[in-house]
């Protein structure tokens, strides 16, 4: 493999920034890349030519001492991301050929900062999934394999699972990606990359297909928490166009990178110990715990008691909020149409052959809760219980300043398993939907291998719009966990 394909994002900065090598080389080798990789299918389009045309721009930019903060980077596109001129899917049928003729403002800023596009990755369909096994362009497959010998094809997680999976096989040096109950957090923990999301409001959503509005958030998925810093400054800030876009500044938040924790207070709660949680989990938190305590670090034990209502109040809210932004796929004005007798017959044919079982499903349980007689049973308990949780987050920042859990109950499984069971697949989102419903910063960061000697994460949990605080100690962590820049299945 090329040693250029190893770099971090900030360490290919100084090369090109010094001129050690170009933008058109360091794309150059990440399109090798990308087709060295496409077993994986982790991407839906590939964009060469125009990662090559941006690279130059990239080149003349830098000989003129112009360069942006993500100049010349060569990083993947989640297909939820509306992208000028490139099919714009969203993982799904429905979407087939739709060509946006807008950018979408995160996407916007990411090329404005001088990053190279290499092509769309692929996603659970409409973000809606925990595996990458629900896209319309065929499951992706996790770049490990278990330490066992068994040689079985893994999930890379989902919904972003095309970004964390393009991401761990150093087929793109950072990609985009959204979360909505987990999205970033979870395929990051199965991969052993850094994922981070921000502060509801931090990034625009305007031009990212929507899922659940009120829990949709865009983040960077990169190989280290430095990256995350630089990438997360690029995507962020302002913007009109998004009316739920906070107004607050953007710090610089590679220099909330100091290294230093003493004296914070990190919150332990304890309802995320959940019966029947694997071993390995359980003690890989305490590691985490135990890292954060020797960095000078106080714990915290505390209770977030709400938390078990969690997961079912997201089952709730999310798919509630998607059977309403999904009324626009009518077979009218995007992608797909199956035409029918009448025209009540052309919407019915075009979403049921538009759209995938689990977007089906979604879309049946968010009416049904929406529809009179049992909205106020189901979705307005459901929005009272996602108060609570806020209200026990809002309670425990009294006494922490964060919060350290694990990031998902399991390793990276099957493509095989959990299939048939939809609970079972929701049950992977047990420790990353609080944090969404309550809005919160949350990052997942490598922090050990499972007994199959697969990855898995630990996530920090912050106050709102202080990611500056999360990155610090996401920092501490990943130096302590010492977790290999460059993993076992990428040896030699
Ligand atoms: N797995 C969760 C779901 O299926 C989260 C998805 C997401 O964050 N986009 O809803």
């Amino acid at each position: 493999m090329s040693d250029l394909l190893s770099l971090s994002m900030s360490d290919a900065r100084k090369k090109l920034n010094a001129k050690d090598v170009s933008a058109v080389e360091l794309t150059e080798a990440y399109i090798g890349a990308v087709e060295a990789s496409r077993h994986l299918n982790a991407f839906v389009v590939e964009t060469p030519e125009k990662a090559m045309d941006m690279a130059k721009a990239s080149d003349a930019r830098i000989a003129k001492g112009e360069h942006g903060a993500m100049e010349g980077l060569p990083i993947g596109m989640k297909d939820l991301f509306c992208t000028e001129g490139v099919q714009t899917t969203a993982g799904s049928k429905i979407l087939k050929g739709f060509v946006p003729t807008y950018e979408s403002t995160v996407s916007q800023n990411l090329w404005n900062a001088g990053a190279v596009m290499l092509g769309k990755m692929n996603m659970d369909e409409f973000a809606m999934g925990s595996s990458n096994l629900t896209s319309h362009y065929g499951a992706v497959e996790n770049p490990w394999k278990a330490s066992d010998g068994s040689n079985y094809k893994l999930v890379p997680g989902g919904s972003s699972g095309g970004s964390s999976a393009a991401v761990a096989a150093r087929a793109v040096i950072a990609a985009t990606g959204t979360d909505t109950g987990g999205s970033i957090r979870q395929p990051a923990s199965f991969t052993g990359i850094v994922g981070f999301k921000p502060t509801y409001g931090r990034c625009s959503r305007w031009g990212i297909v929507a899922f659940a509005s009120s829990l949709d958030q865009a983040g960077p998925m990169t190989r280290t928490v430095r990256d995350a810093a630089l990438m997360l400054g690029s995507m962020a800030g302002h913007d009109p166009k998004d009316s739920t876009s906070a107004d607050v500044a953007v710090p610089d938040f590679e220099a909330a990178l100091t290294g230093d924790i003493r004296g914070m207070k990190v919150g332990i709660p304890k309802e995320y110990r959940l019966d029947g949680m694997p071993g390995e989990i359980e003690s890989l938190w305490q590691q985490g715990i135990d890292w954060l305590k020797d960095a000078g670090a106080e714990i915290v034990d505390l209770s977030l008691p709400h938390t078990e209502h969690a997961l079912p109040a997201y089952y709730i809210v999310a798919p509630a909020e998607a059977s309403s932004n999904l009324a626009r796929y009518d077979g009218v004005r995007y992608g797909l149409r199956v035409d029918g007798e009448d025209l009540n017959d052309m919407y019915r044919n075009t979403r049921a052959e538009g759209f995938g079982a689990e977007v089906q499903r979604r879309v049946l349980i968010g009416t049904y809760v929406l529809s009179a007689g049992y909205y106020d049973a189901y979705y307005l308990k459901a929005q009272k219980v996602r108060t609570q949780i806020a209200n026990d987050f809002k309670a425990a920042w009294e006494s922490c300043d964060l919060l350290l859990a694990p990031t998902a109950p399991n390793a990276a499984f099957g493509w095989d398993e959990q299939q048939t069971d939809p609970l079972q697949m929701y049950l992977n989102d047990v420790f990353t939907t609080p944090a969404s419903l309550a809005g919160l910063p949350a990052i997942s960061v490598p922090a050990g291998l499972s007994s199959k000697g697969l990855p898995l994460g630990l996530q920090l949990i912050g106050r709102p719009f202080d990611e500056e605080t999360v990155l610090r100690a996401a920092g501490v962590m990943e130096t302590a966990a010492g977790f290999s820049a460059k993993p076992d299945f990428m040896a030699g």
